[in-house]
Parts: structure tokens; sequence; C-alpha cells
């Protein structure tokens, strides 16, 4: 929107000059994807299968051929080296083998029963040793992991309202998607048919502000705070210290209940955030990359918490409450989860890709000295992410006025076009299991590119 950085200097090449080049270059190299967006504006709303494609750089969405490990090919025949990793979805790496053998031996065997299968029950033990709370339920999305816990932590305590921070995205959840505007709760910009003004449902508190924390929570009428533990939907915001030791203590405080939602920080290990920063929440959610790219997530709660929600509902009645979901829990998710988790996503995978993402922060921390742009780069775990501004941001507020969708296309398109896939909508990198010194060398060498072009 802005693109008035300053980094494309004299104007002599200006940003709306390089991103017409990026494009041609696009256009050129893609026909045989070109000729597939063009064909499918006949029977896909927008010309894609999910609206928000449409918003990839370059004109028309690449179409894929086949994905493996950390890279993947598109129909025209070009490999990438993948560090959007289908935005954490595929953080496993692309069809790993052991997930591959379980699906296939699983679907052999069955698909989906309304029936428990042993998995659940390895998969349950294992997320508990993992995030610390012991009582599992699995859905198919992250957003319905996150629904059904606002739903059911509403039940237990009778209060109406949930509290999320600014500028947060936790899945399609209605109650989430509101933004602060001049101190009020109103729709975040983009918001679809919001069933109610998100004020009657939602309080929005700028992430690191304790004291507006602590109003929000005062009256006691809010039934769960739901947050990522660090966010990274506007790009990556750390807590400050102390920061998530005051939220627990304000939760506990008023009886408020507590979700830490790992889809995106697992990324800071096995267990997420929560196992490597010792976090004690009421409940989990987790989806994405559970189950090697196969639809499933889970949300586990405390046994005390469990417990409550346990009794407060009426045999008679488990089956309409809301929660729900005909596939969730599916014999083939739970297998795909449970290889993922003992055989891909493993404590020793981790010990591999969090260097992986400092090596590419270290990369993209040169280039930025060595060019003089005005930007930082910061790291969560195994993810890494550059940010069009000087300074870290310390909330959604900051974070959202450093980005800027012109600057961040050329970028993307760039490096799309030197066979480099981003995260979009955000500068994000994730490393995966089948990542490579060499993927983020790679990297590296572009994003120096681009930045030298932009600062000469
Ligand atoms: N929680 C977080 C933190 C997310 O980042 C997302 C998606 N980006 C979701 C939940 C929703 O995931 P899904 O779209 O798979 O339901």
């Amino acid at each position: 929107m802005k693109s008035d950085t300053g980094v494309s200097g004299d104007g002599s090449t200006s940003l709306a000059t390089l991103t017409r080049r990026e494009e041609e270059c696009f256009a050129r190299e893609h026909p045989r994807s070109r000729t597939l967006a063009e064909r499918a504006k006949e029977h896909l709303l927008a010309g894609v299968p999910m609206h928000w494609m449409a918003k990839w750089p370059g004109g028309f969405p690449l179409f894929v051929a086949e994905a493996r490990g950390s890279r993947f090919t598109d129909v025209d025949g070009h490999e990438y080296v993948d560090f959007c990793l289908g935005d954490t979805g595929a953080m496993s790496g692309h069809a790993p083998e052991a997930t591959l053998r379980a699906i296939a031996e699983q679907a052999a065997r069955g698909i989906t029963t309304m029936l428990p299968t042993e998995d659940a029950l390895a998969v349950s033990e294992e997320l508990t040793r993992r995030f610390g709370v012991t009582r599992w339920q699995f859905a198919l999305t992250a957003t319905d992991a996150n629904r059904f816990s606002i739903r059911l932590a509403r039940h237990v305590t009778g209060r109406p309202k949930v509290l999320v921070f600014n500028w947060c995205y936790h899945g399609s959840v209605d109650e989430s998607f509101a933004t602060l505007e001049a101190g009020q709760v109103v729709p975040r910009r983009g918001n679809l048919g919001p069933p109610v003004p998100p004020s009657e449902t939602t309080k929005v508190v700028e992430w690191n502000d304790l004291d507006g924390l602590e109003a929000a929570l005062a009256p006691g009428d809010v039934a769960l705070v739901l947050t990522e533990p660090a966010l990274t939907n506007v790009g990556i915001v750390h807590p400050d210290p102390g920061f998530h030791d005051a939220l627990r203590g304000l939760t506990r405080d008023t009886g408020t209940l507590l979700a830490i939602d790992e889809t995106h920080t697992i990324c800071c290990g096995p267990g997420g955030f929560t196992k490597a920063h010792g976090l004690e929440p009421d409940v989990v959610t987790i989806g994405k990359p559970i189950a090697g790219g196969i639809p499933a997530a889970a949300y586990g709660f405390t046994g005390a918490l469990a417990d409550r929600i346990a009794d407060s509902i009426e045999l008679e009645e488990v089956d309409v409450g809301g929660v729900g979901g005909t596939l969730a829990a599916n014999a083939l998710s739970l297998a795909a989860m449970r290889a993922t988790l003992d055989e891909v996503l493993t404590d020793e995978a981790f010990d591999r890709m969090i260097p992986l993402a400092e090596r590419w922060t270290t990369g993209v921390e040169e280039a930025i000295a060595e060019t003089g742009v005005p930007w930082h780069v910061t790291r969560l775990g195994c993810r890494a992410e550059y940010l069009f501004g000087p300074d870290r941001p310390r909330n959604g507020t900051e974070a959202h006025a450093a980005g800027d969708f012109g600057l961040e296309r050329y970028m993307h398109l760039h490096a799309l076009n030197r066979g480099v896939l981003l995260t979009p909508f955000h500068n994000m990198a994730l490393m995966s299991p089948a990542t490579t010194d060499a993927d983020v060398d790679r990297h590296t060498e572009v994003f120096a590119e681009a930045a030298r072009e932009l600062a000469s």
C-alpha cells in the first residue's frame, strides 16, 4: 500500500519499474501455469480454489506439479526451495516417508468409521509429553480446534466474552476477527459478513500491554484468553520478558481460562513455545503440521478443566453441542499424526531445523547491513522473518504499520523468479527437517540481490 520506505533511493529504478520487470519475467517463464490460470477462471471463483490464492504476486498463481522434502516443482518444470511449506502445514517437509507409509497402510485398512483407533491413544500420550496438558480432543483444522475451545470455555465458565490480542490470527474464528481502532473493538478490515459486531463477543488488547489486559479482565466477563505465545501472523512479535508470567497471573486471578495456540509456534521446539518456556495454559490448540499435511488438529485441556467440561455435558446431548466434525479423529488423520510426531517432527529434527533458521537470519542480517536497507530480521525457533522497518515491533499495531504491500510483492516475486518461495503475506521462512544449508544459502543470495537493487 505505501511502498514509500525510501529504499528505492533516487527513483532511477523505482519499485514499480522493478516489479514490472519481475512480472514480465514471471509471465514469460510460466506459460503452462498461465494457461491453467486462464482456464481456471471459468469454474473457480476468482480463478482459484481458495480466494486468497489470487493474492500471490505475479498476476496468476503457480500450479504445482510435485512437492518433496524442502522443494517443489511447478507445471513448467521449475524447481523451488520452499520456505513457505504450506504456511506451516508442510513443516514436516513435503511427503515425508514415515507419514506416507502410515497413510498408505491405514488407508488400505479404512479411513473413517466414527469409532476410535488405537492411534488416538498414542497421539494423545505424545501430545501430553510435548505440551503438558493431559486430555485431548481432535479436529481437522486449527480453526476448529480454536472454535471448539472457545465454545467449551464459554460453556464451563458461563462468561460471554473472549479476549484476543490486536492483529492476532487464529483461523476463520469469528470471535478473533476484530481489531482496535481508537481504542474500540471493530471488525478487522476484510472481515466478511461478521454475524454480530465483534465488540459483542470479543475484547481486544495490544500485545505486551499488561495494564490493558488487567483492565479488560477485571470485570470477570472473559471466558478465555486465546493467544499465540508469540505473534506470528502480523510478522513475528515476541513477548516482553515477564509477559507470560503476568498473563498467567492475571488470568488465574480473574478465573479466566488461558488457551495457547501453538499452530505456528511449534517452530520453537517439539512442545512448542509452551514447553520451551514452561508455560502453564489451561488449553493448548494446534493444527497444520502435526499430520504431515493431512488435515488434523488437536486441542488439549488440563485434567481439572477436562473434568469440568465432561461433568457439565449431558451424554444424551453431547452430539449436538456445537463441537462437531464427522470426519474429525478419523483413522487416517490419526495414523498420519502418529507417524509425523513419532518419526518426522522429532526432538532431533528440531535440533537441525533451529540452526538452519539461525543461518537464514544471519544471512539476511548481513545483507541488510551490507546494503543499508532500513529493515531488520527476527527469529522464533525454526521460523524467521524480515520486516520493513529498522526496529522490532512490540505489538500488532507496530508490526502492522511496518507492512508494505508493494515492497512485499516485489520481494516475493523477485525470489520466486529465482527459485525461492516465501510464506505469502509476510516475509517469513520456515525450516523443515529436509531443508539444507544450500537451500538457506540460496535464499541469502537472492535476498541480497534484491536488497542491493532496491538500495542502488
Ligand atoms: N492458528 C494460527 C496461529 C494460525 O496461524 C492459523 C492459520 N494461519 C490457524 C490457527 C488456522 O489454521 P487453519 O487455517 O489450518 O484452520
